[in-house]
């Protein structure tokens, strides 16, 4: 092919994703890429029933993101929120450990009621990304019931009681995904990782948040038989998490937090790994998968686009 008609083709790339650090990377990939040619696999394992609306907490997290609508300072939700609906959930007695901001639930409405009248979880997630101005495409790993547990000391819980309402303070021994044998990937996922030029790994949570899509069986097999490079980006700067439970959950499930314990999470999966320069001093143990030492820390938005171009930059010219 002519090196100038290469130049002009867009890269068509599928992110797998998370929510809170994976949306910060989507946002990067989305910068660098261009929306119209970036997927979004994002995980529907933390899904959660709250006074009797579905919440999916990290396809929110992306679409939130995406939009310009996510509180940075916080981290999660949309930004000038305020909480008046759950102080009156709270002053009524009701069910109130999981925080909904009154316009957050805005979303949780147009999404349970659309449910309730049988569209598809991926329906509605394409409506809504329309309706809010996103024009990447986001797919939920699976429009079927996935759930994720994770087995602690104290018994067994569903992610968002062991996340949100005991604030992950149990240890991990084993985590599960409800549904998983089931669940078929939603319309688009097959298309969009078969379409893609390359596919990436978002620095987010390996067992909770890319682990749920890995569970979808097509999906995994999918990327086993890529024929395009797939690159993940860890989400450990100097092996500790930058924020949540994952360098806690590597030292106790996978035995360590070094580069190689993260790229273990994707064994066959992965071409190569991107690791923060924090941990370049300890790449040993990678096999086959290649380190990319660069500055992870996604501070701003011009991190949040070199990390993104770095990753990017892994396609074979
Ligand atoms: P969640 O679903 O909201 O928990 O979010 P994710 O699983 O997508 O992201 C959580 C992970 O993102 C954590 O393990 C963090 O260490 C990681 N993370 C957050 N911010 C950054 C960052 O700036 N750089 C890197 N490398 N990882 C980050
Ligand atoms: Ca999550």
């Amino acid at each position: 092919m002519p090196r100038g008609a290469r130049e002009e083709r867009r890269l068509n790339v599928a992110v797998l994703s998370g929510g809170v650090g994976g949306a910060r990377f989507v946002r990067g990939v989305v910068d660098v890429a261009g929306a119209s040619a970036t997927s979004v696999i994002g995980n529907v394992g933390d899904d959660v029933e709250v006074l009797g609306l579905h919440i999916s907490p990290d396809l929110d997290s992306i679409l939130y993101a995406l939009a310009g609508l996510a509180d940075e300072q916080r981290g999660w939700g949309r930004s000038d929120e305020s909480w008046h609906a759950l102080e009156t959930v709270s002053a009524l007695g009701g069910e109130d450990w999981f925080a909904l901001g009154d316009r957050d639930l805005g979303l949780h409405l147009v999404r349970t009621q659309a449910l309730h009248s049988g569209e598809s979880l991926s329906a509605v997630t394409a409506r809504l990304a329309r309706a809010l101005g996103v024009v990447a495409r986001l797919l939920p790993a699976t429009d079927d019931r996935l759930r994720t547990w994770l087995e602690t000391p104290a018994g067994a819980f569903p992610f968002q009681e062991w996340f949100v309402a005991r604030g992950h303070r149990d240890e991990v021994d084993a985590v599960r995904f409800e549904g998983s044998e089931a669940a078929r990937p939603a319309p688009g996922g097959l298309d969009a990782l078969a379409g893609a030029d390359l596919i990436l790994v978002a620095p987010s949570n390996p067992y909770v948040s890319v682990g749920p899509i890995l569970a979808v069986r097509e999906l995994r097999a999918a990327l086993v038989r890529r024929r395009v490079p797939c690159v993940a980006v860890s989400p450990l700067i100097g092996g500790r998490a930058v924020k949540g439970p994952a360098d806690r959950m590597l030292h106790r499930l996978a035995g360590g937090t070094s580069p190689r314990h993260v790229a273990g999470c994707y064994t066959g999966l992965i071409d190569a790994l991107v690791v923060d320069e924090a941990d370049a001093d300890d790449l040993d143990g990678l096999g086959d998968v290649r380190p990319i030492v660069t500055r992870t820390l996604m501070s701003d938005a011009d991190a949040r686009r070199r990390l993104a171009e770095t990753a990017l930059g892994a396609v074979p010219a």
